[in-house]
């Protein structure tokens, strides 16, 4: 028989990944073999769906929501997500320009898409989300990092992200609260950037703020909706899998400026069609029902995240910075004199603690390993013994 040759297309070679995937896989197959595992790994809250949403979820299915809806979501989704964005930012945002999508991660791909190609060039946050990087590199444009450090609360200046903008510069990627440093951008460097981005009417900016209902620290969130300048150059990312615990009903949405709009729309009837019916029916209940849940969840986040990073400032070799938001602590683990890398596979395969890599999330996160807060006190109590019973 002929040796099959797969002579797909170059691009391919140029996809990511996401390693908390990877290390979730090696944790799951330890913990089969009957390993004490503790995961610190995985970005998804803990927490159950709740009740009400997945009552809302299965109703829809009793009542016969088994078809495909409209690609751009059921309108009254639609109508609740811009009332939920008036009622939080007090910011008018047309259903029309909102686009129901299966999960925040499909905003980052049709950003990509839509604004990426060969001779054009994409800023991203680094450390950052791994897949900004890799749907860059998919879309044909340069990757340019721009660097999140440590000396500066892993926040950003606006002046370093205007400054490395050119003639080729077609998107800008922000996203604050943020994964996987915990740093929140102050408003008045977002305020700086909207300003900046005015003398740059050919740029796209693409804010992610899957984690905005997370936020505990002295720093508040703002959202880019707050800045009604650039409105027409302006691409949010957003979703129910963090703030309302439903990673797996893989719902997300995008409001995007009309022209991009319509062409997401073509994107989304390309791709997907649209998004599982009942699980549209349960985001309108999780915006409308009651919110108690993701105060709850928010204060669950804020406690555990103090409590690992004093903990970790406790032990030698790690020096964590005051998480602001999202749920991961992002340590400093260059004194050990061990790339993360080691790090991450010392705790997993001695410790049984699944934690990330900083290198995961760019060259940048070098020095740096990544823990989740979305496991019990309990478990993160026990993980700080394990470490601290070692380093
Ligand atoms: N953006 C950031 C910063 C994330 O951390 C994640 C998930 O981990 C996403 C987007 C994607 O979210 P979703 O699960 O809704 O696709």
């Amino acid at each position: 028989m002929n040796k099959i040759i797969y002579n797909f297309a170059n691009r391919n070679n140029n996809l990511g990944t996401e390693t908390a995937f990877t290390v979730l896989a090696k944790a799951n197959k330890l913990a089969a073999e009957g390993k004490s595992i503790i995961n610190l790994g995985i970005g998804q809250p803990d927490f159950p769906t709740p009740e009400h949403i997945v009552e809302a979820g299965i109703k829809a299915l009793r009542d016969g929501h088994h078809g495909y809806t409209q690609s751009t979501g059921i309108p009254k989704l639609r109508e609740a997500v811009s009332e939920d964005i008036f009622k939080r930012h007090n910011q008018n945002v047309s259903p029309e320009n909102i686009l129901i999508v299966p999960g925040g991660k499909v905003i980052i791909f049709f950003a990509a898409m839509l604004m990426g190609e060969k001779n054009k060039e994409i800023l991203y946050p680094n450390p950052g989300f791994p897949i900004y990087e890799s749907a860059i590199n998919y879309s044909g444009a340069k990757a340019v990092p721009y660097e999140l450090s440590e000396k500066k609360g892993f926040s950003f200046s606006a002046e370093d992200i205007l400054n490395k903008i050119n003639d080729k510069t077609s998107l800008i990627i922000i996203n604050s609260p943020a994964n996987p440093t915990g740093g929140v951008v102050p408003k008045i460097e977002l305020e700086k950037l909207a300003k900046g981005l005015e003398k740059h009417p050919n740029v796209i900016l693409m804010s992610d703020e899957i984690y905005d209902q997370f936020c505990f620290g002295s720093t508040p969130f703002t959202s880019m909706l707050s800045f009604p300048n650039i409105r027409d150059q302006l691409i949010i990312l957003n979703g129910w899998s963090k703030t309302y615990a439903m990673t797996g009903w893989r719902l997300g949405y995008g409001i995007f400026p009309t022209k991009l709009y319509e062409i997401a729309e073509k994107l989304a009837v390309n791709i997907h069609s649209c998004v599982n019916a009942s699980a549209q029916y349960a985001a309108i209940e999780a915006l409308q029902g009651p919110q108690e849940c993701v105060v709850e969840m928010n204060n669950a986040f804020k406690k555990r995240a103090y409590y690992m990073y004093k903990s970790l400032n406790d032990i030698d070799g790690f020096n964590c910075q005051e998480p602001n938001g999202a749920f991961y602590c992002f340590p400093n683990i260059k004194v050990t004199n061990k790339s993360s890398t080691i790090i991450q596979n010392e705790l997993l395969d001695n410790l049984g603690i699944a934690t990330v890599a900083g290198t995961s999330f760019g060259k940048y996160g070098e020095g740096f390993i990544r823990l989740s807060c979305a496991n019990s006190s309990e478990a993160i109590q026990e993980a700080i013994e394990r470490i601290k019973a070692v380093y």
